[in-house]
């Protein structure tokens, strides 16, 4: 009898869960989680690999690798990623990062993304998971400066315990940022908020997002990254029809010599 009552309560429970985490204010992340929330798409996709990655960055520079890529997808995001334990932890941040310790952005947990990711950019078509213009905003490495006692707490707790601190090489986020995760109630799914700490690097002064609105890895806007691509596809259909056009030429000769 007790079990029949248990099974009741967990499943009344996980029919009204979406209902109540369904409220007006959550409508943009539940949307962005839902977009981001199945990585499989992303497999087999063309992409680079890690190795390809490392090259973009500062010389020297060592460590995990983090990125931050711009998504022109149905609403303009930032996607935030760490490289922790082989993957990349990803955040989806509808304002971007910013440089001003006095300001919080709203981070939405996002499904872990394969490492190859990291340089990917390009444009993701119509139709398939993602769909929109992908550019490679910020590329680089960083430290975990997250302490305890004085001890270095390991990547994966601090996800866990989600509190992480982490000092940023990018080639334009550079310092330490914090990564917060909080609720805003008891029955609402949990968020994370993007700080920058307080530190040399820190600035209050205009937004880093208008003033370095280029691409890391190409310098270029994500209106090239479109057209770009678009050039490629067409001329690969050019191709493909002169292709078509060539075979029923030649048939037609042949088929001429036979007559
Ligand atoms: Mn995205």
């Amino acid at each position: 009898m007790k079990l029949y009552l248990f099974i009741c309560a967990l499943i009344a429970t996980i029919l009204i869960c979406p209902f109540l985490i369904a409220g007006e204010s959550d409508m943009v992340w539940k949307k962005i989680r839902k977009q981001e929330s199945n990585v499989k798409a992303y497999e087999g996709r063309p992409h680079g690999t890690i190795q390809v990655s490392r090259q973009y960055l500062k010389a020297g520079s060592k460590g995990p690798l983090f990125v931050v890529q711009k998504h022109d997808a149905r609403q303009l995001h930032y996607d935030f990623r760490l490289e922790v334990d082989g993957v990349l932890k990803s955040w989806a941040i509808p304002k971007g990062p910013s440089m001003n310790p006095a300001v919080k952005r709203l981070a939405v947990p996002t499904d872990d993304h394969p490492l190859g990711y990291a340089d990917f950019e390009g444009v993701i078509p119509e139709g398939e998971y993602g769909a929109g213009i992908v550019m490679v905003w910020d590329i680089g490495t960083y430290e975990n400066i997250k302490r305890r006692s004085g001890q270095i707490v390991s990547m994966k707790q601090c996800y866990k315990d989600g509190r992480i601190e982490v000092f940023l090489n990018g080639k334009k986020l550079t310092g330490g940022f914090a990564l917060i995760r909080t609720v805003r109630s008891k029955n609402e799914t949990p968020y994370w908020l993007l700080i920058k700490m307080r530190d040399e690097y820190a600035s209050a002064y205009r937004s880093i997002l208008a003033r370095q609105p280029k691409s890391a890895l190409t310098g270029r806007t994500l209106k090239q990254i479109a057209a770009d691509v678009k050039k490629v596809r067409t001329s690969k259909k050019v191709k493909k029809i002169k292709k078509t056009k060539s075979v029923k030429k030649t048939k037609r000769v042949k088929k001429a010599r036979k007559g």
